[in-house]
């Protein structure tokens, strides 16, 4: 299960080590510049990779570094997807220098590359610039490989693609995980594998039931509870023939919801009370209920739920987080997702992993996220991966 590490890969002074990171950051307008210059807007993702690369640049090994940013529709250059202010924050971040080449995997990256010296780093264009890189091709994967002599997957985010950066390059060069990939595996492995500490409670939301199913079933016979709220939650509760009013639910859903819950029985604890409002955007008179409303919507988890929740969820040992009890990025439809998180961070005999893009953002914006066992870096990756799927960025890299 475990990968191999960097250490695996032995003396790496001098040598051109090619380093997978998930750079997808958002940018924003630069500060001061009317130029169209753009900056890092939330750094966390490169935060997250500098174990590796001071490690990396520590043992002396000169640093390429490869990551995608954004959606560019792949085959040219766009200005606005360009790596170059990532590379600046970055810098800021190391507290070195990090050269930038706006090249991929040409000539320019290729003499760039050559120039580096021990413990210099290099932060190459957009990946996704060359249409290869998406689709997994052979070609593009070699040439990028021919840039470097052995290869590090810190990228779990892109790992369940089919990326050639991911896929490729490690067939070609020695490869191992690197430290963030490595803490993925260790923290998200055991929740895959049923061998968690019990008991193993799961805590689930978002919007979509659909998205959740497989991740419910897969895990649903190796926990003790899930609690479930959300979007999600309402699906289940019109299944069970309740009124729901103008909630939001999965019509085509119910049968589905119906079958889970028969099998996950009394392990399965729906809201018993809501918030709710007229609609997300528009929070005047909202109100919380037991019963809902025929013209209303429920946007978050009501005060019962949550302490009905945090009550059983103390006798946890482990609790996976997937999904925000509420409409989140709204206020004051935040509270039932940010109480839920608190009392998990801060309960200390509770190792708690939190998984999804969005939940890891709530966790982030609540200032907590270092209170929790662990939260992945991975959005969907983490999703498939606890749920048992096969990423082919980490198949890619060799067992330990
Ligand atoms: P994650 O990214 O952590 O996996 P999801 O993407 O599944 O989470 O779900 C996040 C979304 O779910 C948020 O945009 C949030 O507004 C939405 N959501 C949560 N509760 C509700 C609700 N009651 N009604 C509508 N949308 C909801
Ligand atoms: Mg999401």
């Amino acid at each position: 299960m475990a990968k191999r590490g960097i250490e695996a890969l032995g003396q790496v002074r001098g040598k051109r080590v090619l380093v997978r990171v998930d750079f997808n950051v958002p940018l924003r307008p630069a500060s001061g510049s009317s130029s169209g210059e753009m900056a890092v807007g939330d750094d966390y993702r490169l935060v997250m990779s500098l174990p590796t690369i001071r490690r990396l640049r520590d043992a002396g090994a000169r640093v390429i570094l490869g990551s995608h940013l954004g959606r560019p529709s792949g085959g040219k250059v766009e200005p606005e997807f360009s790596m170059k202010p990532v590379a600046e924050r970055l810098s800021q971040l190391l507290g070195a220098p990090v050269r930038f080449v706006p090249d991929v995997a040409g000539e320019a990256a290729k003499q760039a590359a050559g120039e580096l010296k021990d413990g210099e780093v290099l932060l190459l264009e957009n990946l996704r610039f060359e249409k290869g890189e998406k689709k997994g091709d052979e070609a593009f994967g070699k040439q990028l490989a021919g840039l470097a002599e052995l290869f590090v997957n810190d990228a779990f985010g892109v790992s369940h693609r089919g990326d050639a950066s991911v896929t490729v390059v490690p067939k070609v060069l020695p490869a191992a995980a690197g430290e963030l990939v490595a803490k993925e595996v260790v923290n998200l492995g055991p929740l895959r594998d049923g061998t968690a500490p019990r008991p193993f409670g799961v805590v689930m939301g978002g919007g979509k039931l659909a998205d959740k199913i497989p991740v419910l079933e897969a895990l649903a016979p190796k926990v003790d509870a899930i609690f479930v709220g959300g979007g999600m939650s309402y699906t289940f509760l019109k299944a069970q023939g309740k009124e729901i009013g103008r909630s939001r639910h999965e019509p085509e859903l119910l049968d589905e919801a119906k079958r889970i819950m028969a099998a996950a029985g009394s392990k399965l604890v729906l809201p018993i009370d809501h918030v709710v409002a007229a609609s997300p955007d528009d929070p005047t008179g909202y109100a919380v209920v037991e019963d809902l409303p025929g013209d209303r919507m429920a946007l978050d988890i009501g005060p019962k739920t949550i302490a009905e929740f945090c009550r059983r969820l103390a006798g946890m040992k482990t609790v996976f987080w997937n999904g925000p009890l509420g409409v989140f990025e709204k206020r004051p439809f935040n509270l039932g997702t940010n109480y839920i998180a608190s009392f998990l961070g801060f309960s200390k005999s509770i190792h708690t992993v939190v998984g999804g893009g969005d939940s890891a953002a709530a966790a982030r914006e609540l200032g907590i996220e270092d209170q929790m066992g662990w939260v992945s870096t991975g959005g969907g990756a983490s999703l498939e991966f606890v749920q048992g799927e096969t990423l082919p960025g980490v198949a890619a890299l060799p067992d330990a």
